[in-house]
């Protein structure tokens, strides 16, 4: 491919970037390919590492005129490896980290590669949050476009409901500012429609006061009585208040030295979360998701918010091959504690796991349609995170996971963040009919020759 594009071509990008052209010739080449997810071994022809809005400009100019299939990549953690492309141009945004908070307007503004441990520890500093990643690892680019479910779902709803502004580079070469005011349709785009409308190169959310100090932690529970535990989820999140977002995780144990030696290596329920009010009544809030069935262990306690906001890094790390799906639904009634039960009795590998989270609360009372994400009046969603050390065991964990949600109800609507494959059914499944069809109008819009097609992909008009 860059004998095709010739020396010439390449050299006059290479002059006019502030940032870095990385070729398959050069050192560095497969560090600068690789992302979060090792099912997606891709050869880029050309990886363009971006220092700022005029390169994004550049890149994209570039690949529109030559043709090549765009490859976004923010924090690199799409399931499906959006965020490479064989034989196509990469745009990394990984050197555009900055974040600067506004603690009196209570906002802050992040460039497009800036990952949750970035945001964090600078809203951090005035006490400030909006609803981000379980692993902090992962880019905000790609989670805010998607819908963005964290720890402060229920209390500050979804990380995109708090977007208020972004600056875009369009696919004709425009750089634009979408907010209430000036291209309002163009944000309600880009609050659930992924990234099929522009290379996002800076986001502005609304901020909260949240912690330093919240109750937070996971309880382990054996997994023979996860029925029970499942029970009793149901009645615990029934009720609980908007401070308080949880997750039963369906797993085993990791030989982690928290968890008694006698239980690594078998099957466990731990339910897990943050309660980001007051933090000396978390202990009264928090008990009756840690008395679900005798614990293995209970961790619970105050802790700092960062601290819960990367607790989990350790156990997600690159490289592995991994696998998601999700379906919502509204209740955990019978059918739905058989069908997780029954996935949970099959579970394919110890890396593999079932991820139930409650939802509803600030998430639950925007209305329908006010934004592009696509289901609110669901009380749960799970995702199923089917991973493998290496291919081989890959396709059967894929299919296991096929397997749980389908059990669901073959009619379950998706959340596109947690689907790893690039299927237009899947995306239908994503959002409501007139959603989609007012997605479409966007994209037409902004996008009508589909240059950003790399991504849970709302085809333009013209494509059909
Ligand atoms: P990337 O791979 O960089 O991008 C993902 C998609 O977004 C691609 O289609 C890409 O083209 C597009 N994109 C990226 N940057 C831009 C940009 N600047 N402008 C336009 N488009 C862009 N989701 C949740 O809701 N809650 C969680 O707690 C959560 N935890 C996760 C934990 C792990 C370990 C992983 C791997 C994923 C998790 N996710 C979670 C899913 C996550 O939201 C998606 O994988 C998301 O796409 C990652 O964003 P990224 O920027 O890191 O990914």
């Amino acid at each position: 491919m860059t004998n095709t594009l010739g020396e010439a071509t390449l050299g006059e990008l290479a002059q006019a970037l502030r940032g870095e052209l990385i070729r398959p010739e050069d050192p560095g080449y497969d560090d600068a390919r690789s992302i979060w997810n090792g099912a997606h071994d891709r050869r880029p022809a050309l990886i363009v590492r971006c220092y700022g809005v005029a390169d994004v400009l550049k890149t994209v100019e570039f690949a529109r005129s030559e043709g090549l299939p765009l490859a976004i990549r923010g924090g690199g953690h799409s399931i499906p490896g959006f965020s490479t492309v064989d034989q196509g141009i990469v745009l990394d945004l990984a050197p555009m980290r900055g974040v600067r908070v506004d603690p009196a307007r209570r906002t802050v503004t992040a460039q497009g590669g800036s990952l949750w441990s970035d945001v964090d520890a600078e809203t951090q500093a005035f006490g400030l949050a909006v609803t981000g990643g379980l692993v902090s690892t992962t880019g905000i680019a790609g989670f805010t476009l998607g819908g963005g479910i964290g720890w402060l779902v229920r209390r500050c709803g979804l990380t995109s409901d708090n977007l208020v502004g972004a600056d875009i580079v369009t696919a004709d070469g425009r750089y634009l500012h979408a907010s209430e005011d000036e291209h309002a349709e163009l944000l309600w785009a880009l609050r659930g429609g992924g990234g099929n409308f522009g290379v996002v190169t800076s986001f502005e959310f609304r901020l909260h006061e949240v912690g330093p100090t919240v109750f937070a932690g996971p309880v382990f529970y054996r997994g023979e009585d996860a029925e029970r535990v499942l029970r009793g989820f149901r009645t615990a999140t029934s009720g609980a208040p908007d401070e308080l977002s949880m997750v039963l995780n369906m797993t085993t144990a990791p030989p982690a030295p928290f968890l008694p030696e006698e239980i690594h290596g078998k099957p466990v329920v731990a339910v897990l979360g943050m309660w980001s009010g007051r933090p000396e009544d978390g202990d009264a809030v928090t008990r009756p998701f840690r008395e679900l069935a005798p614990a293995v262990v209970d961790l619970f306690g105050p802790v700092p918010y960062t601290g819960m906001q990367t607790m989990l890094d350790a156990l997600y790390p690159r490289g592995m091959h991994n696998y998601f799906r999700s379906a919502f639904f509204s209740d955990v009634g019978n059918t739905t504690i058989k069908a997780l039960t029954n996935a949970y009795a099959h579970m394919p590998n110890p890396f593999s796991e079932l991820h139930v989270h409650h939802l509803g609360g600030a998430m639950g009372r925007v209305p329908a349609g006010a934004t592009a994400f696509g289901t609110r009046d669901q009380e749960f969603i799970l995702n199923v995170v089917a991973r493998s050390a290496t291919a081989d065991g890959y396709p059967a964990a894929v299919e296991w996971a096929r397997a749980a949600t389908g059990a669901l109800g073959p009619d379950a609507a998706a959340y596109v963040n947690f689907t790893g494959e690039a299927s237009e059914d899947r995306v239908q499944a994503a959002y409501p009919k007139d959603t989609y069809e007012r997605l479409v109008a966007v994209k037409d819009r902004y996008d009508p020759t589909n240059l950003f097609r790399l991504n849970q992909n709302i085809r333009p008009s013209a494509s059909h």
